[in-house]
């Protein structure tokens, strides 16, 4: 089989995609499923640090509708996102590998704090490092928090998990004839206005020239597929 094509990547999970069948939550199941991707792809001799959502529980804006300020809206959201790490992380440790969650918001009781140091260490120890909380900033996203923690830890990429494996001309959904494309640069994803990520995380990914690896997670082995070059995905980069 073939080596894996990258030493260092950034894994981002949605936080849908912890909810498995139901549209709320986390499904225990499917936590242990990803978990289970996750040590069999750190075992491979990749570091891997995770960058979960928590659009499961809450999301800024949908919260901030009901009237609730937006920055509060969005903690809320960034504590959302420590759930999910620290569910990810107990299913990691059950399943044999060691990992670490780090939370860009100070909770002492909980779990360590982010810092650049602290993460490359744990990376180089092979744990599995669940970055928290976003960037710890309102108004950002953590598809933005993927590409920040990928350039600040030296990624090699990230690999964007959704419920499609790729990048199409349209969406696939709605329209037979959308197209998959293979690769694409930054560039031609801004030019077509494919939307791969937010506006902001778009922006740093192509300043940083980071590659963007868009793969669907709902097939078992997906994420060592496509770090073997096999699985079908797009590459932006
Ligand atoms: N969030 C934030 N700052 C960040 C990252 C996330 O305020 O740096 C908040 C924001 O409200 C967001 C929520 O946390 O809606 C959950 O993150 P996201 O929407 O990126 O999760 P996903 O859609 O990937 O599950």
């Amino acid at each position: 089989m073939s080596d894996p094509i990258y030493r260092r990547v950034i894994v981002k999970l949605s936080g849908e995609a912890l909810t498995g069948s139901g549209d709320f939550g986390i499904e225990q199941a499917t936590v242990e499923r990803l978990a289970a991707d996750l040590v069999a792809t750190a075992r491979l001799g990749v570091e891997l640090g995770v960058v979960v959502g928590g659009g499961n529980i809450f999301r800024g804006v949908e919260v901030s509708e009901r009237g609730v300020p937006r920055p509060v809206g969005d903690t809320m959201g960034m504590l959302a996102t420590v759930m999910n790490c620290l569910v990810l992380e107990a299913a990691i440790e059950r399943a044999g590998c060691e990992a670490r969650t780090l939370s860009a918001l100070a909770m002492p009781a909980v779990c360590e704090m982010y810092n650049r140091k602290r993460a490359m260490k744990n990376l180089g120890k092979g744990r599995v490092v669940l970055l928290a909380a976003g960037t710890g900033n309102p108004f950002f996203t953590t598809d933005t928090t993927a590409v920040l923690r990928g350039a600040e830890l030296e990624a090699q990429a990230v690999l964007k998990a959704t419920n499609v494996d790729g990048v199409y001309t349209a969406d696939p959904k709605k329209d037979p004839n959308a197209k998959r494309y293979e690769r694409l640069s930054h560039q031609e994803a801004l030019a077509k206005d494919l939307r791969v990520m937010d506006g902001a995380a778009f922006a740093l990914a192509r300043e940083n020239r980071m590659p963007i690896i868009v793969f669907s997670i709902d097939e078992k082995g997906a994420i060592e597929s496509v770090l073997r070059g096999k699985g079908r995905a797009t590459v932006v980069g």
